[in-house]
C-alpha cells in the first residue's frame, strides 16, 4: 500500500519484547525499565494475525527486534507462523547475540532468513564497560555460529560514540576478515542516546580512510536493507554501511511501520504510537478491523521524522519505542 506522500510500505518492524539482558549505554539504563505487564505482551498467535492483515495491504518483510527478542522463549514459533503467511517474503532478526547459538539451529529451522547482530566492542572490557554485562564471549560465539550458518545474512550493527575510535576500527575489520557487512548508524537523541556524543559519517570515514586506504563507493547494494550508503576498502570481504537518519534525513524512502510488543501500531519511530490492534484483537475485532487499523496507520504516516527540531519520542528508549 501507498501511504499519503507516495511512499510503499512493505516493510514491518515487530518488537517482541520491551526486555533485555544488556544495557547498553545509548539504549538502556542500568536500573532498567517499566516493564510492560506480561498480559500487555501479543502472543505469537496475535502478532501473526496483524502480520497477515499487514501482508494483505503489501508488506513483504519483517524484522523482530525489542528490547532483546531472543530473551522471549521459543521464538522460533513466531519466525514460522510469520514464514506461513502468504506475501511474507523475508523474516530477519536483529539481536544482541547473546543467546544466538542456541537458538540459531531451531531458528533456521523455522526459515529464518538474516540476523542483524548489534555489537559495540571487540574485547571482554570493553564490551563490559558498553553493554554493563559481562557477555562478551557468548555474543561472539553469535556472531561466529551465525556466520558459519549456511544461506543465513548476516549483518553487524554498531552505534559509533566519541572516545571509542578504537573498538569501532577493529568493528569495522570484521568486514575485512568475514562476509558480514558492518553498518554504522548513527546515533539518535533517543532515550539514553541523547546524553551521547555520536560521530558523524564524515568522520568515521576519515578514520577508516586513514586505518584501511581509499574506499570505492557501492553503488546499489543492499537495496532491501534501505537508506543506507556502503563503501568497500581495499581487500575487504565486505561493504562497510552508513545509516543517517539524523544528519541525512532518508524519510522520503521510508518503506516501515512499526508494531509495538504491547500491540500498537507505529507509523515512525519518533512518533507516538497510533492505532492499538492488542484492544481490536481482545474485544473480538474481526481480522478486517485490524486491516483498517493498519490502513490508518499507513494514512497518517508522517512525511519526515523531527529529530533535532522538535521534542517527539526522545524521552523514551529504543526499546519502549518499538526498537
Ligand atoms: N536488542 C537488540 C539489539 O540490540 O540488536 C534489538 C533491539 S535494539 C533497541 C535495536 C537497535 O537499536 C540496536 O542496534 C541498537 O544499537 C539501536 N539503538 C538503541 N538506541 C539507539 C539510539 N539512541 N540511537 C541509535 N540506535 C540505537
Ligand atoms: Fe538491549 Fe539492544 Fe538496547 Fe543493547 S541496544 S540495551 S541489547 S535492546
Amino acid at each position: 500500500m501507498r501511504d499519503n506522500y507516495g511512499r510503499t510500505i512493505e516493510y514491518l518492524r515487530i518488537s517482541v519484547t520491551d526486555r533485555c539482558n544488556l544495557r547498553c549505554i545509548h539504549c538502556m539504563p542500568e536500573g532498567g525499565v517499566d516493564l510492560m505487564r506480561h498480559e500487555d505482551i501479543l502472543s505469537y498467535e496475535e502478532i501473526a494475525a496483524v502480520a497477515a492483515e499487514a501482508a494483505k495491504l503489501g508488506v513483504r518483510k519483517i524484522r523482530l527486534t525489542g528490547g532483546e527478542p531472543l530473551v522471549r522463549p521459543h521464538l522460533h514459533r513466531l519466525v514460522a507462523l510469520l514464514k506461513e503467511i502468504p506475501g511474507i517474503e523475508t523474516v530477519v532478526l536483529t539481536t544482541n547475540a547473546v543467546l544466538l547459538k542456541d537458538q540459531l539451529p531451531d531458528l533456521q529451522a523455522a526459515g529464518l532468513d538474516g540476523v542483524n547482530i548489534s555489537l559495540n566492542a571487540m574485547d571482554r572490557a570493553s564490551y563490559r564497560a558498553f553493554t554493563g554485562r559481562d557477555l562478551f564471549d557468548p555474543a561472539r560465539e553469535g556472531l561466529l555460529i551465525a556466520l558459519d550458518a549456511p544461506q543465513l545474512r548476516v549483518k553487524v550493527n554498531c552505534v559509533p560514540t566519541k572516545g571509542r575510535e578504537e573498538q569501532l576500527l577493529q568493528l569495522a575489520e570484521l568486514s575485512r576478515d568475514t562476509r558480514a557487512s558492518v553498518r554504522f548508524i548513527e546515533l539518535m537523541p533517543i532515550g539514553m542516546g541523547a546524553a551521547l556524543q555520536g560521530i558523524a559519517k564524515k568522520e568515521l570515514l576519515e578514520l577508516f580512510h586513514n586505518a584501511f586506504g581509499e574506499p570505492e563507493l557501492v553503488e546499489g547494494a543492499h537495496s532491501i536493507a534501505g537508506p543506507a550508503e556502503y563503501v568497500r576498502f581495499p581487500g575487504f570481504q565486505s561493504d562497510i554501511g552508513f545509516i543517517s537518519a539524523v544528519s541525512y534525513r532518508f524519510c522520503e524512502d521510508c518503506n516501515r511501520i512499526r508494531l509495538t510488543a504491547d500491540g500498537k501500531l507505529k507509523s515512525c519511530l519518533a512518533f507516538p504510537a497510533g492505532e492499538d490492534v492488542k484492544e481490536i484483537l481482545r474485544k473480538g475485532g474481526t481480522q478486517q478491523d485490524i486491516k483498517d487499523a493498519i490502513v490508518l496507520c499507513i494514512q497518517n504516516k508522517p512525511e519526515h521524522h523531527l529529530f533535532g527540531l522538535q521534542k517527539t519520542e526522545e524521552d523514551r528508549l529504543m526499546s519502549q519505542i518499538g526498537g
